[in-house]
């Protein structure tokens, strides 16, 4: 029973060993079976599929489930939460030139390699637009969540997936990428009962820091000297890039670093990654994040001011109130609300909202004080950047990002990609 993942349900793992993986693709290759080449957002979504980061999901969804997600934030079957659709789109004239019909079982490839089969079951239509106020609570497309959504094909394909040639990660990310149960495996090793998520798509300043010794500290107060039973992971968002972003290669050796250096002891710290493209969906994110983490196996998640949000559009602390509109016992993981964290020139420390009485003097983390310190390149106090950490994105800027930290042009062209698929 240890595998037991979002939905109370075992972890879906489809994916076949090499000598199955190689007879199937004979046998669709003689059958003459339809072939489809995805995109790298879809790609993304098999893998995360068949590994069952998205368990109980074993498939793109059915016209019921995106339903189910957007009226209800329920799959299909009316119980299981599920809070944004997992779609694969197709263009109407790549349905009517392949001749995919339903029940066909079509191969997928990626940058031409054999990839995953796929069990057409539902081909459908949607709403973007209904699906856009839903799950994003607005039509505008400057939000990029509902921008991804207008960007799909007209017609969506349902199914159940499994992956024939498993992605070679590349590095740095290698060994950062753990599926859901060889994450669990990781947690049983080093003896972990307590996992404490904290989501990030930054690179760690000690507001980051303070947060997750914050959560620590309320989730495991007793936590025995000797022998800890639990820790925090860090498990970073890898997935398509914004203006502005972090690189990826920072994002993750840097908060690695935080181990390294012993800013937190490394028998209670973990840094590893999932793919997956943010959508920005705020409190709907936010419940995707609890889903996630609950198949890794982690037993709480943080979740801070304006979680997953994006500009104006979620009120700071709507992502901490949805979870009190979800069913009791529907989660297995239990939410860490955090308050905002910021520096105090008066308590000369990083401390909390719920703490400082000093809010007027409060210097935030904001976004444009980090990066202006990033791009200036001096290094700042240690008491706002761990001087190792710092130097590390300057590294990483040179190293992984043509120069710059944050995500340019020239990085989108020419970074090494995340994954690839090679020949089967
Ligand atoms: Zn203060």
């Amino acid at each position: 029973m240890e595998n037991i993942g979002h939905g109370g349900k075992e972890i879906v793992e489809r994916v076949l060993p090499k000598d199955a993986a190689l007879k199937r693709l004979n046998e669709l290759k003689a059958a003459k079976a339809k072939v489809l080449d995805v995109r790298l957002q879809i790609a993304t979504e098999v893998i995360d599929i068949a590994y069952g980061f998205f368990s109980p999901l074993e498939g793109f969804m059915t016209k019921a489930d995106v339903e189910g997600v957007c009226n209800n934030m329920t799959l299909a079957d009316g119980k299981t939460v599920w809070s944004i659709p997992i779609v694969f789109d197709i263009s109407d004239d790549e349905l009517k030139k392949s001749g995919i019909k339903q029940y066909d079982e079509i191969l997928l490839t990626y940058t031409g390699n054999p990839f995953a089969i796929f069990d057409v079951t539902d081909i459908f239509t949607l709403d973007k637009k209904e699906i856009a106020m839903k799950v994003y609570g607005t039509t505008e497309d400057k939000h990029p969540g509902v921008k991804r959504t207008y960007q799909y094909q007209d017609k969506f394909l349902g199914g159940k997936i499994t992956l024939i040639n498993p992605p070679k990660i590349n590095e740095p990310f290698t060994r950062f990428w753990l599926t859901p149960k060889q994450m669990r495996e990781k947690f049983k090793e080093k003896g972990w009962e307590m996992i404490i998520n904290h989501q990030t798509r930054n690179v760690p300043h000690t507001g980051h820091e303070w947060l997750m010794k914050g959560a620590y500290l309320g989730a495991y107060g007793s936590m025995m000297v000797d022998k800890p039973r639990g820790g925090i992971l860090v498990n970073a968002i890898i997935g398509s890039k914004r203006d502005g972003d972090y690189i990826d290669e920072a994002i993750i050796l840097c908060q690695e670093a935080q181990g390294k250096y012993g800013y937190f002891r490394e028998d209670t710290f973990l840094t590893t990654c999932s793919l997956w493209d943010m959508r920005y969906a705020g409190p709907r994110e936010a419940v995707f994040h609890a889903c996630l983490r609950t198949n890794l196996g982690c037993t709480h998640h943080m979740f801070g001011r304006d979680h997953a949000g994006v500009g104006s559009y979620y009120d700071p602390y709507d992502a901490h109130r949805i979870f009190n509109t979800l069913p009791k016992g529907s989660l297995n993981i239990t939410p860490i609300f955090n308050l905002d964290w910021w520096f105090c020139p008066v308590c000369d420390e990083v401390t909390y909202m719920g703490l400082c009485g000093h809010k007027d003097k409060k210097a935030s983390f904001s976004g444009t004080m980090i990066r202006s310190i990033i791009q200036d390149g001096v290094k700042p106090p240690r008491r706002i950047f761990r001087p190792e950490v710092f130097d590390l994105i300057m590294e990483c800027a040179e190293k992984y990002g043509f120069g710059d930290a944050f995500v340019t042009e020239d990085y989108l062209k020419r970074r090494n990609p995340v994954f690839t698929i090679e020949p089967l």
